[in-house]
């Protein structure tokens, strides 16, 4: 498939190849869409094995910004970055390189950290261009986002419970979360707070000891922690872990947590949990958190706010279920109509010029 054709595919509007030979910089950047604002997405340093697969990623992912942004309901538009390349050989020209290609843009995609990508590579991108996100608190940056998208995951079990149970109480509830890394040790605490009893599978012994010295709770070991006896399985690992194999596994009634691209295939595993009657919240809506605590970098608003903006996701979450239940559809085709909708009446407003 040509480049153009794939374009046309995801219905991208720009795509920019960078190289400067000097420091070893290839890299394409992917706007998505503008429509609601800029494009905001982070930038991914990866050795693919091929420029086609290289761009094959950055189009699916500067879509997903597209959709991520409009349902959390920002002033802000789709993109992503990669960097084509191994990780060991990262300079700061390479960096500031890219700033100086994200510069040329004037503000029509804004970078942020991603896979193999730094605060400090964020800080060698800023010498060169404002357009970056992610830098450290103590620099005046939003700093770590995991607590703001905990936060947010917290709102969005509370929404589930609400809509499975009639109450949002997450008191007596049990909630077994798979991976306590930076957001499941964050999701963990709250919950804890609040009075879940709490289930962890994770392949990181240091991270299990520091969940059940501090929030008490169960460990499970690898798949068993699909067959948990609880109310929510909060997936806060890896991608891709629901899937044919693990679906028929899950005994809870609610799937809600962290993880980018939980589902293995959207439409067959989406499909496969509305069979089973498995209340899902689309994974990219309950994690939401990370993008609302960079937008209120860039808007230079406090912590607090991008806390209490993540706790609307409650809000966001229950209007979901609910419309995947009336429409008969499932909750990612549901937000995703969500995302669409917004889009295509926000494009009307822009049709009006404002001097
Ligand atoms: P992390 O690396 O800090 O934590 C992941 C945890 O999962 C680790 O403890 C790891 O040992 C564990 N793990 C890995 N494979 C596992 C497996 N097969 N079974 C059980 N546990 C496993 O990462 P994180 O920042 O907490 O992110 C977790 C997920 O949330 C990722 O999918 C990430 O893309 C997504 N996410 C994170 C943020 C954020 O603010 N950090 C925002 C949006 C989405």
């Amino acid at each position: 498939m040509s480049i153009f054709e794939q374009l046309a595919g995801y219905d991208h509007e720009q795509i920019l190849f960078c190289r400067n030979d000097d420091v070893g910089l290839r890299a394409i950047i992917a706007i998505h869409n503008t429509t609601l604002g800029p494009a905001l997405g982070g930038c991914r340093l990866y050795d693919y094995p091929s420029e086609q697969d290289a761009v094959r990623d950055v189009l699916r992912l500067s879509r997903g910004m597209t959709y991520k942004a409009a349902v959390a309901g920002l002033d802000l538009g789709g993109g992503k970055a990669v960097i084509l390349g191994d990780p060991a050989n990262k300079t700061e020209a390479m960096f500031r390189a890219f700033g100086r290609h994200i510069a040329s843009l004037q503000g029509r995609y804004i970078t942020a950290e991603d896979m193999n990508t730094s605060v400090e590579d964020m800080d060698n991108i800023r010498r060169e261009t404002k357009f970056v996100t992610g830098s450290a608190a103590a620099h005046g940056g939003s700093g770590d986002p995991s607590p703001v998208t905990a936060w947010g995951c917290f709102h969005g079990i509370r929404a589930c419970l609400e809509v499975t149970y009639g109450s949002p109480e997450v008191a007596g509830r049990t909630v077994a979360i798979q991976g306590v890394g930076n957001v499941g040790y964050w999701l963990a605490k709250y919950l804890h707070q609040a009075g879940a009893k709490l289930v962890y599978a994770d392949i990181s012994r240091r991270n299990l000891t520091r969940a059940t010295e501090e929030f008490g709770g169960t460990v499970v070991e690898g798949d068993e922690i699909y067959k948990a006896n609880c109310d929510v399985l909060a997936p806060c690992a890896i991608g891709g872990t629901l899937n044919p194999r693990t679906i028929p596994l899950v005994r809870a009634p609610i799937i809600a947590g962290g993880a980018n691209n939980q589902l293995d295939d959207e439409g067959r595993d989406g499909e496969a949990l509305a069979t089973r009657g498995i209340a899902f919240a689309p994974d990219y809506v309950i994690n939401a958190g990370g993008l609302i605590n960079v937008y209120s970098e860039l808007k230079g608003y406090p912590r607090e706010k991008a806390m209490s903006d993540a706790a609307s996701i409650f809000n966001t979450v229950k209007r979901i279920i609910n419309k995947a239940k009336s429409e008969s559809t499932t909750t990612v085709r549901a937000a995703n109509r969500v995302a669409e909708e917004r889009i295509e009446q926000v494009g009307k407003l822009r049709r009006l010029h404002v001097p």
